[in-house]
């Protein structure tokens, strides 16, 4: 099917879709700032209006960078993304837009990443991305993994631990085949308690979509079997985080044929892949503020190894073929990966950040550098001019406000917003009082 960033709406009336999907109630919602998920469930018999006007929001309840005085936001449905809920078919999610005085919000995730992907189609480009979104499954306050018998040194593909969580696993997986995503496979991973679930790699916006949805899918289904379904990056200090891994990959608008293709590569990968994936080696120390947004991000990457052996998760900036030590790993011709988003990445900035490094590297003819063919977890040590990924939030931050053009590409506004915000986050936790400080000062 050819690529086309807006499908008509045209036909798309949300009033009489509900009437002939037996839809009662519709779910606007979007995505703020630090990923949270906000609705407004709306009766059909009051949708026709929301569908031209949208639903009202005031956005300073939110993590939007708003006070109080702003006017009234809306949410104005995108019919496209209509998603009905499996579980609950009386409901319909739709992915609303963002709207204030009748123009859209800059600083809203799913702008940003609308306007990247007309920018990469201006190019001929059409970024095709697949989420990897590891959780874990936890008892309902979070503090441990829900099964106690999950307890293996190396857990990862534990067949018996699987099939014990089996009745949440496969009532999602078959949700996602109703839904036609291209589920294709389910498994335990590495650490005690967590799972990954995997459908086909699609346009960026149709996947931060998806993303935004699985995760909203996967909480509610584990809430209803008793338990919690957690992406947070790093929730068990021992164990390996949750990653968010993306592969990438470009097309021309017939969606047929792959621009990051050329099979005389050793990689397989064009002069444009090297390109785009310059870019994301040159801003990657900066784009990390985006992929890996929270403090407990740091805790994934950089960590120490885990229980299972490895953390699998990346230290530095280098890229390699199939090896899974690395920042970026090319598995196969014609795309890569980056391993280095977590759990708590925003669906919509984590493809809009890609598109954005992407592009840059396309305009700039980047060069990703060398090769990296070693074990970094072993030898990292032998690779001296790789940047060091940031060790926290706020080289994070910092690294990316030093970062103009990566700001600029994302729009200013959004920028700004994001490094005011995530700034008064960090500030709110280094003023909380740790347990370890006491273990480690009092006696000083
Ligand atoms: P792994 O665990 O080995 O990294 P997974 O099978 O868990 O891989 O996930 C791979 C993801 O990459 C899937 O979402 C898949 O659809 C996606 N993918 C495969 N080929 C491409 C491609 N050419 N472009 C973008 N994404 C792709
Ligand atoms: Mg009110
Ligand atoms: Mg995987
Ligand atoms: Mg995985
Ligand atoms: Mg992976």
């Amino acid at each position: 099917m050819p690529l086309d960033l807006a499908p008509s709406a045209q036909g798309l009336d949300l009033a009489t879709i509900a009437k002939e999907r037996g839809i009662r109630y519709f779910m606007i919602s979007f995505t703020d700032l630090f990923g949270y998920q906000r609705a407004k469930l709306v009766p059909a018999s009051a949708i026709a209006d929301m569908q031209k006007d949208g639903a009202g929001f005031a956005g300073f309840a939110t993590w939007l960078d708003m006070t109080p005085a702003h006017p009234d936001l809306f949410g104005v449905p995108d019919p496209t993304s209509l998603i009905q809920l499996p579980w609950n078919r009386e409901i319909g999610w739709v992915a609303a837009d963002l709207v204030m005085e009748d123009k859209p919000v800059a600083q809203a995730p799913r702008v940003i990443l609308k306007k990247l992907r007309e920018q990469a189609a201006a190019k001929g480009l059409y970024v095709k991305t697949g989420v990897e979104c590891e959780f874990f499954l936890t008892n309902s306050d979070g503090t441990q993994v829900s099964d106690g018998k999950d307890n293996a040194a190396k857990p990862c593909y534990d067949q018996q631990a699987l099939m014990r969580r089996y009745d949440v696993i496969a009532e999602i997986c078959d949700y996602m085949q109703e839904l036609n995503w291209g589920a294709y496979q389910n498994d335990h991973e590495d650490a005690n308690g967590q799972f990954e679930m995997n459908w086909n790699f699609d346009e960026s916006l149709l996947t931060a979509d998806r993303h935004a949805f699985f995760k909203f899918m996967t909480r509610a289904i584990a809430e209803k079997h008793g338990l919690r379904a957690t992406f947070m990056p790093k929730p068990f200090m021992n164990l390996t985080g949750n990653g968010c891994h993306a592969h990438i990959s470009v097309w021309d608008k017939s969606g047929k044929v792959n621009a990051f293709y050329d099979g005389s590569d050793e990689m397989g990968l064009s002069k444009q892949g090297y390109h785009f994936l310059g870019g994301i080696m040159r801003h990657a120390e900066a784009l990390a503020a985006i992929t890996n947004p929270t403090i407990n991000s740091y805790k994934r990457i950089n960590a120490p190894r885990t229980a299972s052996g490895a953390t699998w998760a990346p230290n530095s900036v280098t890229w390699t073929g199939n090896n899974r030590t690395h920042m970026v790993r090319v598995p196969g011709k014609g795309r890569f990966e980056i391993r280095l988003p977590d759990g708590a990445v925003n669906p919509y900035l984590l493809q809009s950040v890609i598109i954005a490094a992407g592009l840059s590297g396309i305009n700039k003819s980047a060069d990703p550098g060398k090769r990296q063919d070693i074990d970094m977890y072993q030898d990292g040590h032998l690779v001296k001019d790789a940047p060091k990924l940031p060790l926290n939030l706020l080289d994070a931050l910092r690294n990316f406000d030093k970062d103009t053009e990566l700001k600029e590409a994302l729009g200013m506004e959004f920028s700004d917003s994001y490094i005011k915000m995530k700034m008064k986050e960090w500030n709110s936790y280094v003023s909380h009082l740790t347990q370890w400080e006491r273990d480690h000062t009092l006696d000083i």
